[in-house]
């Protein structure tokens, strides 16, 4: 961490943020000053380089040509495999997901380079588009509380040897493949198909995230109330729909 603190990096909202995935960077920034840290905060729009030397890298959903342009923009500056080099934290949601992994399919129909980052590949899935609740319970060696979030994608993810599961589903679609998984981690390189914003649902992630990059095993307390009522509304709402 710099002297100026926490360095929070949203990657691309101009291309990358749907589904008020932005609030992602507003439950890292928040939680981490609750715990009295001071946070710099980096939007990079896509026409900017990404600064390599942050702590956190959130990037988030987006349609299949704003994908594209975020892949290509991102595979020319590189800054975020350099930052990932350095040790760097990245959590990514749905099309950040994909970009990460080794290619999808682009709106061209087209196989589309990722970043390699994470050991997966995404296609575009056969059946209908993936829409709705989720709620998969996270990697057991996470230690996380049942995740809550909700999904619309095309493209559907198929893990490699090089990365495990972050979730596997009760319900929903999650990577969309059929076995059951929920996104996919190695290492500090994180993605989810879930929206939410998948933090403000699932704070304990973004706790995770802070744990990660301060390497530390436990983090203050604070107040949780607001998020807690939110998810028992969301869980039982994705339960009794389902
Ligand atoms: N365009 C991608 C797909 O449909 C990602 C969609 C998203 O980010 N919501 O698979």
């Amino acid at each position: 961490m710099s002297t100026s603190g926490l360095r929070v990096v949203w990657v691309y909202p101009d291309l990358l943020s749907t589904y008020g995935d932005q609030g992602n960077v507003l439950v890292v920034e928040r939680r981490a000053q609750q715990r009295g840290l001071a946070v710099e905060r980096i939007d990079v729009r896509s026409d900017q380089a990404i600064p390599t030397s942050g702590d956190i890298y959130l990037i988030g959903g987006g349609e299949d040509r704003p994908q594209r342009l975020a892949a290509e923009r991102l595979r020319r500056d590189g800054g975020l495999q350099r930052a990932v080099d350095n040790g760097a934290i990245v959590f990514s949601v749905c099309a950040g997901y994909q970009i990460l992994g080794h290619e999808f399919i682009n709106d061209l129909g087209q196989r589309e380079p990722g970043l390699g980052l994470l050991d997966v590949i995404s296609v575009r899935g056969g059946g209908e588009r993936c829409v709705g609740d989720v709620l998969a319970d996270v990697d057991e060696t996470l230690r996380l509380p049942q995740l809550t979030g909700f999904e619309n994608h095309q493209g559907v993810t198929q893990l490699g040897p090089g990365a495990r599961p972050l979730a596997r589903v009760r319900l929903g679609n999650g990577n969309g493949t059929g076995d059951g998984t929920e996104g996919a981690w190695a290492g500090t390189v994180f993605g989810t198909y879930m929206h939410g914003p998948v933090l403000a649902r699932n704070p304990q992630i973004a706790d995770l995230l802070l744990k990660l990059t301060l390497d530390v095993n436990a983090l203050p307390q604070v107040d949780d109330r607001w998020y807690e009522a939110l998810r028992a509304e969301r869980i039982a709402a994705a339960t009794q729909a389902a």
